[in-house]
């Protein structure tokens, strides 16, 4: 049987003092903390470029009404979070050591450069994956990321992805779920899927605040918008208007992250395919009017990968193994939105098979995400 280095940790530990096994050099050269067991890759970690902050900070006040300036509003007036946000060479990994959190895989904050007009989201996508590019390459067993693209230009968007991707070498793609009110599933995108499903990376799909009139609603009173819950509104009316518009037929190979535990998908299953399936004949339906070739819970299943993010509770995460298996779920903190230690501890101490668990914590991302294994 293959010593790994967590075996031969645990295996050693008789015969190591505990301040000994603290002092014992991690996978990325990192203290090794006692109780430590799995690697963990933490898979939907923001940060912000400058020009981004600068881009909200000069924003006049008459357009503050919108959700995504809104929510711009609040990162700003947090000094903690908007230094967070900016910082990957201190702080960040400070406290990803504290954590026992090995790698980021980093991505522009949401609502990334879906709120500019096309020719400045375009300008500020590529910006963006350089410096995300040039991050990695000074901290390389830290970080890996996810390319941004702007798609308010499908056509330029299909060459960033394939640069980023092909060129700097960037781990994955993220959208922030709709721009300018139109999802994913709209024809004009295709050139996007295209793009995607040439390089064989995969697309997270991460939330933004749902389009107006619906973001109003949602604020109205109570507030509702933004994580607590208008967050993963937004992202499954995405993902469900992938899957019942047919692209996973169209893009079989098409690989889809959700975070948040799958934005409440796989809770939803029986409910879905029973709906799709005994509704009467014409009412859900593809723009094209098609069919869909297989259940809607069976895209779930094939094409999309979720994550952890925010969502540290140990029945949901044994639920979402037990409808998606092991191979399709992994580790996520939403850093600096959530507690590092807190979503740390919450996957060392997964209540399922080590073997799962494993795959949980690191390699199924090093696998979506093609991450050199430590
Ligand atoms: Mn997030």
């Amino acid at each position: 049987m293959k010593i790994n280095r967590r075996k031969f940790l645990e295996n050693s530990s008789a015969l190591l003092s505990a301040s000994a096994l603290a002092a014992a050099p991690g996978a990325a050269g990192q203290p090794q903390k006692p109780g430590r067991k799995y690697r963990l890759v933490a898979t939907e970690e923001a940060f912000a470029t400058q020009e981004q902050a600068n881009f909200f900070r000069n924003a006049k006040v008459s357009i503050w009404n919108d959700p995504d300036v809104d929510l711009w509003r609040h990162f700003l007036g947090s000094e903690v979070l908007l230094r967070r946000l900016l910082d990957v060479d201190h702080e960040r990994l400070s406290i990803m050591d504290q954590a026992g959190v090995d790698m980021h895989v980093l991505s522009l904050t949401s609502p990334g450069v879906q709120c500019f007009d096309a020719d400045a989201g375009t300008a500020l996508a590529t910006l963006a994956n350089d410096q995300l590019a040039e991050t990695i390459k000074r901290h390389p067993t830290r970080y890996a990321g996810l390319a941004s693209f702007a798609p308010q230009d499908p056509a330029r968007a299909a060459k960033e992805i394939d640069r980023a991707i092909n060129k700097l070498k960037l781990n994955g793609l993220i959208v922030n779920s709709s721009t300018n009110n139109e999802y994913l599933d709209n024809p004009k995108f295709r050139p996007i899927f295209e793009a995607i499903t040439a390089t064989g990376a995969a697309l997270y799909i991460h939330p933004r605040n749902l389009p107006e009139p619906a973001a109003e609603i949602l604020k109205a009173d109570v507030n509702l918008w933004s994580a607590i819950w208008g967050f993963q509104v937004e992202t499954g009316i995405h993902a469900m208007r992938l899957i019942l518009s047919g692209v996973f037929d169209d893009f079989p190979k098409l690989k889809v992250v959700l975070g948040h535990m799958g934005e409440g998908l796989p809770y939803w299953l029986y409910r879905i395919d029973w709906m799709y399936v005994n509704a009467p004949a014409g009412i859900y339906k593809s723009l094209s009017g098609r069919r869909l070739k297989r259940k809607p819970s069976e895209y779930v299943q094939d094409n999309f990968y979720i994550t952890t993010s925010g969502m540290n509770t140990h029945s949901v995460l044994q639920y979402c193994h037990s409808v998606l298996g092991p191979d399709n779920i992994m580790f996520a903190i939403d850093y600096p939105y959530q507690e590092s230690v807190e979503a740390a501890q919450f996957m060392q101490t997964a209540p399922l098979p080590e073997q799962d668990v494993e795959k949980m914590a690191h390699a199924n991302a090093e696998k979506v995400f093609r991450i050199a294994t430590a």
